[in-house]
């Protein structure tokens, strides 16, 4: 068998894309470059969906997990022994974010997140009912799936949680569906899968004042717009604004999995009491991907690697420009090139592809190019890549 007919028969595939020719065979990886087995390049432009911000395969996450990975690896499950990769983690994290922010139970992945904070909010709230917004995408586990903003993913998995209730993103008039009796409101501060959708701040302002006054906690998906990406650490920073909870992952790791759900200690005490164990997992903070994210932070950190998505956006929107092209929804270096058109748009996809160009679409936006380079991609690389997608245009046209 091929090493294609092994991939399709031994690993579990979710869509058919891959059969029709979008296996990808990587040897490896480095910076924001992606080499397969017969040698071809491949520009990253989308960071293995918002993942690699600091590139592939930085030298510092390789140094910080071949360290940590021989000291130990897992010692016991979370919460239990105090390890210092996490507490070192928890620390710096919480030094760049509101005072509120400051616990960190730590995750392997962001529906984990997800699924953590929405128990979190049941207990200290002793509410059930949760408001998330249309065209949200918070995951793929049941929990996260409930407040989901699409009814096609839904529909085959039903019944899902009760108590989960859906408004329209930027819609203020309907804040008032927010009660006493909402325990949590999930949003994303930009939504990704949407299609870079960005919450307009009167609308974050008026959604902050409304779970004030019912006393509901506001959680931030971050998942995919953190550490960076859309031109702030983290987008709330732009609202002027903190959430009750914070949801991080993808980004967070350098590329190892991890993720997080950050509050405060006195929220968080909800999960250890009546019951205790109240949200426990095996591997959410393994040392070595702590240690991992560590470094990834260090580095984000310490390059402002924000910045450098301010500066991709300003790029991108001066030199990408085709009549095929409707509109270009920027923040930051989360991008979405709208072709109004599902058909062409996997057509530029694919051809962007077989020129060694990886791009993608959004899960509810089928017809709009998603554009989320590693932030540390160079002007040249950045140019390279538009150049690519403007030709691909140019021959469809
Ligand atoms: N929330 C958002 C906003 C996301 O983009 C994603 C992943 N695309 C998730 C949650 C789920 O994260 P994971 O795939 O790590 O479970």
């Amino acid at each position: 068998m091929t090493q294609r007919e092994l991939f399709l028969r031994h690993v579990a595939q979710t869509s058919d894309l891959p059969m029709s020719g979008f296996d990808v065979n990587i040897t490896h990886a480095e910076g924001c470059t992606l080499y397969d087995a017969t040698g071809k390049q491949y520009l990253d432009l989308i960071s293995g969906i918002s993942v690699s911000s600091i590139g592939h395969c930085h030298p510092r996450v390789v140094e910080a997990v071949q360290s940590q990975s021989s000291r130990f690896m897992h010692l016991m499950v979370y919460g239990e022994f105090n390890q210092s990769p996490q507490v070192r983690y928890g620390r710096m994290l919480a030094s760049l974010l509101p005072p509120s922010l400051h616990s960190v139970f730590f995750t392997t992945g962001g529906s984990e997140a997800v699924e953590g904070a929405v128990k979190l909010a049941k207990r200290a709230t002793g509410r059930h009912e949760v408001i998330y917004f249309n065209k949200a995408y918070h995951g793929s586990t049941t929990g996260a799936l409930s407040a989901m903003g699409d009814e096609d993913l839904k529909k085959p998995f039903r019944p899902l949680l009760p108590g989960f209730r859906q408004l329209r993103y930027n819609d203020s008039g309907m804040l008032g569906e927010i009660t006493n009796d909402t325990a949590a409101v999930l949003i994303e501060p930009v939504q990704g899968e949407a299609g870079v959708v960005r919450a307009e701040k009167d609308f974050i302002h008026a959604l902050r004042r409304r779970c004030d006054e019912t006393g509901t906690l506001l959680i931030f998906d971050e998942i995919q717009t953190g550490f960076g990406r859309t031109g702030t650490l983290f987008a709330f920073h732009q609202f002027g604004i903190a959430p009750d909870v914070l949801l991080i992952a993808k980004a967070m790791g350098g590329g190892m999995p991890v993720g997080a759900f950050v509050s405060s200690a006195s929220l968080m005490q909800h999960l250890a009491r009546n019951p205790a164990l109240g949200h426990i997992n095996t591997f959410g903070g393994n040392a070595v991907c702590v240690a991992a994210a560590e470094a990834c932070l260090d580095v984000i950190v310490a390059e402002k690697l924000w910045e450098k998505a301010r500066i991709i956006e300003r790029q991108i929107s001066e030199q990408l420009r085709h009549p095929l092209i409707r509109e270009i929804r920027l923040t930051g270096a989360l991008g979405a090139i709208e072709f109004g058109d599902e058909a062409l748009n996997m057509k530029v996809i694919r051809a962007c592809l077989e020129r060694g160009l990886i791009t993608d679409w959004f899960l509810f936006c089928p017809t709009a190019m998603r554009i989320a380079p590693p932030l540390v991609i160079t002007a040249q690389e950045l140019q390279q890549a538009l150049r690519i997608v403007v030709s691909v245009l140019d021959e469809i046209a």
